[in-house]
């Protein structure tokens, strides 16, 4: 169900084909915009982790249509069982409902995602050009004239920035705004064949770097693990990240101990210091605005980074339905999201705080549990 047309916009440029853009690009062609997406990456790629998919976001896919397509690619479950760091089974926490028809949580390898989404996209009017960026952006009364980073220029009723935590939209046109700050924290993952007998997402709890496994499709799983992140001069190569996430699960067992035992040089690795932001009102710039992480990037302690931006595609295009007003539908637009991302960011950089501090992990546990239920309320 889409609902109503957008009357006072014909034609949106999205700058970023990631989960955040194609959501805006998907939710405005379905409301009757010819949209023009841009993304930097020639080849339109991701990068090989899996992702975790909460209810709340399971939810905004369903919006998108795109749900089935998901349950059948990635994984789907209804609970998570939480172990002591060396396997000891703790108990198993059943995930809620939160809709009728939905599964609970689940899992899917973001390349999969991407192209889900991707098909939807070529499916609709919308003109994908790769390899390109925007270099200046100017508002006129009704309009935005665009120049692209190839000198082809445009004009657009309407711009969206959904290029990620270091926006070239933002930088052009949101100069109150600033760059996403470091929490500390620095996030391990590994994609691996699923370790025998896994049937739901775990956690290990009760060392300083707490891990969990997701179930991304029947026969894959990804890894995650926060450390205190140590500043460096060089990025690590891809043995450097085996050897030291190897070593970082020496303590572990249960699953995460099979992770530590069975992991090759072929698995895809990564390790990235976290950061997030959410950026001062307002997200809109006359025919200018922001979504996804250019403007509320979260820390992974949640799992919902992609679920809002998702989501704030979806919330971009029914407001502008809703009203032929377009500054005062970007005015909806930013008040319907801002508590809901702050609430999400704010938990998540104090979880992380915490887990530096080696806090009390019933104190995580509670300030998870609250913030996703609060999250589990419509959007
Ligand atoms: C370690 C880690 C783990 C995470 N795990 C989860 C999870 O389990 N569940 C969850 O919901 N969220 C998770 N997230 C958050 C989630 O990945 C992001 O919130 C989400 O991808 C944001 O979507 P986006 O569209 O804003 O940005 P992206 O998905 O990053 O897409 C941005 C796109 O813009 C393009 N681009 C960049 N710059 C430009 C430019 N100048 N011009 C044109 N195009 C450009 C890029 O090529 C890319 O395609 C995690 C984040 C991290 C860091």
């Amino acid at each position: 169900m889409t609902g109503e047309n957008i009357s006072s916009i014909a034609a949106a440029l999205v700058v970023g084909g990631g989960i955040g853009g194609m959501a805006a690009a998907i939710s405005l062609a379905e409301r009757g915009v010819r949209v023009d997406l841009i993304d930097l990456d020639p080849d339109w790629r991701v990068y090989g982790a899996g992702i975790t998919i909460t209810g709340p976001t399971l939810r905004a896919y369903k919006r998108l249509g795109l749900l089935d397509a998901i349950k059948a690619a990635g994984a789907i479950t209804s609970k998570t069982r939480l172990f002591r760091f060396d396997g000891t089974h703790i108990l198993d926490l059943d995930e809620p409902v939160i809709e009728e028809g939905l599964p609970a949580t689940g899992g899917i390898m973001r390349p999969t995602l991407h192209r889900i989404m991707q098909t939807r996209v070529r499916e609709l009017p919308i003109d994908v050009r790769l390899g390109l960026t925007v270099t200046t952006l100017e508002n006129r009364d009704d309009g935005v004239e665009v120049t692209f980073s190839d000198d082809t220029t445009g004009r657009y009723d309407l711009v969206v920035g959904a290029d990620s935590v270091a926006s070239t939209v933002r930088a052009i046109a949101f100069p109150h705004m600033a760059p996403a700050v470091p929490t500390g924290q620095g996030c391990w993952r590994i994609s691996i064949r699923k370790p025998p007998g896994l049937e739901m997402g775990e956690f290990f709890l009760g060392h300083a770097n707490p891990c969990g496994i997701t179930a991304c499709a029947p026969d894959m799983v990804y890894m995650w693990m926060l450390t205190a992140h140590e500043e460096r001069e060089t990025f690590m190569d891809e043995e450097e990240l085996f050897v030291t996430l190897k070593a970082h699960l020496a303590d572990f067992g249960g699953n995460a101990g099979w992770i530590r035992d069975n992991m090759t040089r072929a698995d895809w690795i990564n390790y990235r210091p976290l950061a997030a932001a959410l950026q001062p009102a307002d997200w809109f710039n006359g025919r200018i605005v922001l979504l996804g992480d250019a403007v509320h990037a979260t820390t992974p302690h949640l799992a919902s980074g992609a679920g809002m931006a998702v989501e704030s595609g979806i919330v971009l295009a029914e407001e502008l339905a809703r009203t032929g007003d377009v500054t005062a539908a970007l005015r909806a637009y930013q008040n319907r999201r801002f508590d809901r991302c702050r609430d999400v960011i704010e938990t998540s950089v104090a979880v992380g705080k915490l887990q530096l501090e080696h806090g009390d992990p019933k104190v995580h546990a509670h300030m998870l549990e609250g913030a996703l239920g609060r999250l589990n309320a419509p959007f």
